[in-house]
């Protein structure tokens, strides 16, 4: 065979190749199904799972509410190809333009959809938006390796507008805008007065274990006990079904103050991280969705400071 006919051959394969990966890429359907909870609103619920191939990083809760001043939409999901799928399903709902998209915090199944949308239309708390530039990359990267090519042609996109807490007018919508933390440093609840439904973001996880690799316990508990006092009819959790009632909020609650007792007691007892890793789950949370897998990573992510703060009392100890 001629090195011409080889090479002819070869971009022949090359094509077909190409072509197979684009058709795979486009097969990827999220089968995004907006439900309508209340007026002018919906939402889009996640699988209570890891993220995975399967579910193509589909595990959140993202919302959007139609006002008469455009499209409010709130987070913008794991991929590229989420955000996109978001936005048509929107647009089958309804020709109004998305004016404002909100991310509540730097978590990549929250914002690596931005760049679906136009810019101007992204924003968030300062802290968030300092997250997603310095640490939206590795996210990005991660997901990567956890969706494959869900992922593909996904990049992360910092919002520009920063939001400052307290209410904003959309249109027909009276929204007040909280800035909570604990969960990350900058956690955004969005309270729509005009309807009644509080969106949680990830401060509040309903029949899942609570993610923790930028909590702070105390400060996510303090913002919970706030949480509970607000006047909402409909509770949209950042993961799990949405809920009339305060029993998310405390069982999310329970699970951060269980883990914050478990933890410092484990290291005032001087165990390893082996050691606290074999130790039980308490049976009232056995039910939660992938509560081992949680707890691992919990363990892991906040331990070593438990750790220290018992090694420092230790020393201080005449
Ligand atoms: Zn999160």
């Amino acid at each position: 065979m001629s090195s011409l006919r080889r090479s002819t051959r070869a971009l022949i394969a090359l094509f077909a190749l190409g072509w197979t990966l684009v058709l795979a890429a486009a097969d990827r359907d999220y089968g995004l199904a907006p439900v309508r909870i209340a007026d002018d609103t919906w939402v889009l619920v996640g699988r209570s799972e890891d993220f995975s191939f399967a579910n193509g990083g589909n595990i959140v809760n993202t919302a959007f509410i139609v006002t008469s001043a455009g499209v409010v939409v709130i987070d913008s999901g794991p991929s590229r190809s989420y955000g996109e799928q978001l936005k048509r399903a929107i647009a089958r709902i309804t020709d109004k333009p998305v004016s404002l998209v909100l991310n509540t915090h730097h978590h990549p199944d929250h914002f690596l959809g931005n760049q679906a949308f136009a810019i101007e239309t992204l924003a968030a708390l300062p802290a968030t938006i300092k997250g997603i530039h310095s640490e939206g990359g590795s996210f990005n990267e991660n997901m990567y390796r956890l969706a494959g090519d869900w992922m593909a042609g996904t990049e992360p996109v910092a919002p520009a507008r920063q939001l400052a807490p307290g209410p904003l007018t959309m249109g027909n919508h009276r929204l007040d805008l909280i800035a909570l933390d604990g969960h990350t440093e900058a956690d955004l609840v969005i309270f729509d007065r005009s309807t009644g439904v509080l969106f949680a973001g990830d401060l509040v996880f309903n029949g899942r274990t609570p993610t923790t690799p930028h909590a702070n316990l105390q400060r996510w508990q303090a913002a919970l006990d706030q949480l509970a006092e607000a006047p909402f009819t409909t509770l949209v959790p950042g993961h799990g079904p949405l809920a009339d009632n305060t029993k998310p909020i405390r069982q999310t609650r329970a699970w951060l103050a269980w883990l914050d007792r478990h933890l410092r007691q484990a290291a005032e007892d001087g165990l390893d991280m082996t050691e606290v890793l074999a130790l039980p789950i308490p049976a009232e949370f056995r039910d939660l969705a992938v509560v081992d897998a949680e707890y691992r990573r919990s363990v892991g992510q906040l331990y070593p400071a438990y750790e220290q703060r018992a090694l420092s009392a230790e020393r201080r100890k005449p």
